[in-house]
């Protein structure tokens, strides 16, 4: 048996007709930059992440960093984040010469730890960049009170959580902005690169939209400086369809999570499943912990199991950060989910057989004398609630 990490086309499939209906409307209008496809697609995200604005931009990247612009963040300034994340989080800081300040993670969500972030705010600090890992929200509580009281910036980096929840609050609403990507490996997936920021703020809001079309405003009057940060209308047809589908597919993933938590507690293997802290954890990953991971993740290769290691190398320890002064043994949290964490299918479409498959090879590989301490089965045991 063949079960790819994720199967897009699969996806394709089930909605051909809608996605190739939508794409032709866009031809037939020849109209690609913006305009009603694109205004469409916003409010739609808007309503769905319960913010009043939503504005179109190129990529999930470029949505935090259009967000550290409006906010006028650069040398000198510090934004906090987590050294656990995509390299996009850490690079928008750093791309406007700020400095990312990293903040190491909880163990049982992956995401920053809150309650270790007031002893990294300073004078320098602008903004709070927190990081919904795997689909799962922050505590969003807590970091937005230490951001109202110290007078931060909150954005959100919501490109793995949209439709999320937690204590009632959509991903994304929460923040001064939200931001999403329609990376296609993302639960909502364009056909290339896309995003998009939400705010319930009109000011921030329409500078947005003049910082995505390079500042101008009026045309070819440019009192600030932009970028070309559009969403093509293309993009917006197919974002605008397939959220149509979104809360079916996210009920699958949830489905699918649930299945993979019971066939591990049946089988007892050392492998702690994904903590399901938040009500509405949208599975853009089901990420398990296991002690020998790069052993485990070879050995499923070999049976036809596609996994990922969600992330490898922690942002404090990439070359390109080296300049920031960090070493190996500043963030023991990240370093060691970075070394024990491995994402499993969990694609809507994944089938029952296909599950049963991925943990029945789990389970051959610790039968073969792969047997690690149990501990860490212990370690995430909120995973039940
Ligand atoms: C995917 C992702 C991004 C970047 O989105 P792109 O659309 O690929 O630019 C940023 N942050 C996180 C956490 C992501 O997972």
């Amino acid at each position: 048996m063949n079960v790819p990490l994720l199967d897009l086309k699969a996806q394709y499939n089930s909605i051909k007709d809608e996605i190739n209906a939508a794409v032709a409307e866009v031809f037939e209008s020849q109209h690609f930059i913006l305009g009603p496809e694109v205004e469409y697609c916003e409010r739609a995200i808007a309503a769905y992440s319960e913010c009043s604005h939503a504005v179109g931009v190129s990529s999930g990247s470029d949505a935090l960093l259009i967000c550290l612009m409006a906010e006028n963040i650069g040398p000198g300034d510090e934004v906090i984040t987590t050294p656990y994340t995509f390299f996009a989080t850490a690079g928008a800081i750093a791309r406007l010469g700020a400095t990312p300040v990293f903040v190491d993670i909880d163990p049982i969500s992956y995401n920053i730890d809150a309650a270790k972030i007031a002893t990294k705010i300073n004078h320098r600090t602008r903004a709070i960049i927190p990081v919904h890992l795997y689909g799962q929200m922050c505590d969003m509580d807590a970091v937005a009170s230490l951001a109202r009281n110290h007078g931060l910036i909150v954005i959100e980096d919501a490109a793995q959580a949209i439709g999320a929840e937690r204590n009632g609050r959509r991903a994304g609403s929460i923040g001064s902005y939200g931001c999403f990507s329609f990376f296609p490996s993302k639960n909502l997936g364009a056909a290339g690169d896309a995003g998009m920021v939400v705010t319930n703020d009109s000011e921030r809001a329409d500078k947005l939209r003049v910082l995505r079309a390079h500042g101008s405003k009026p045309k070819y009057h440019h009192k600030i400086i932009g970028g070309n940060f559009r969403l093509d209308a293309l993009q917006a047809a197919i974002v605008s369809v397939k959220l149509s589908h979104l809360d079916d597919w996210t009920a699958a993933r949830q489905h699918n999570a649930k299945r993979y938590d019971q066939l591990f507690s049946e089988a007892g293997l050392p492998v702690s499943v994904p903590a399901v802290i938040a009500e509405r954890h949208i599975f853009n990953q089901y990420v398990v912990r296991v002690q020998q991971r790069d052993e485990l993740q070879e050995w499923l290769k070999k049976e036809g199991v596609g996994t990922e290691v969600y992330y490898p190398v922690p942002m404090h320890l990439q070359e390109c950060f080296a300049y920031l002064g960090y070493h190996a043994g500043a963030f023991p949290e990240t370093e060691r989910a970075a070394k024990e964490t491995l994402a499993l299918p969990i694609y809507p479409e994944l089938k029952q057989s296909q599950s049963n498959f991925v943990v029945e090879c789990i389970s051959k590989f610790f039968e073969n004398g792969n047997i690690t301490r149990s501990d860490v089965v212990i370690q995430n045991s909120k995973s039940t609630v």
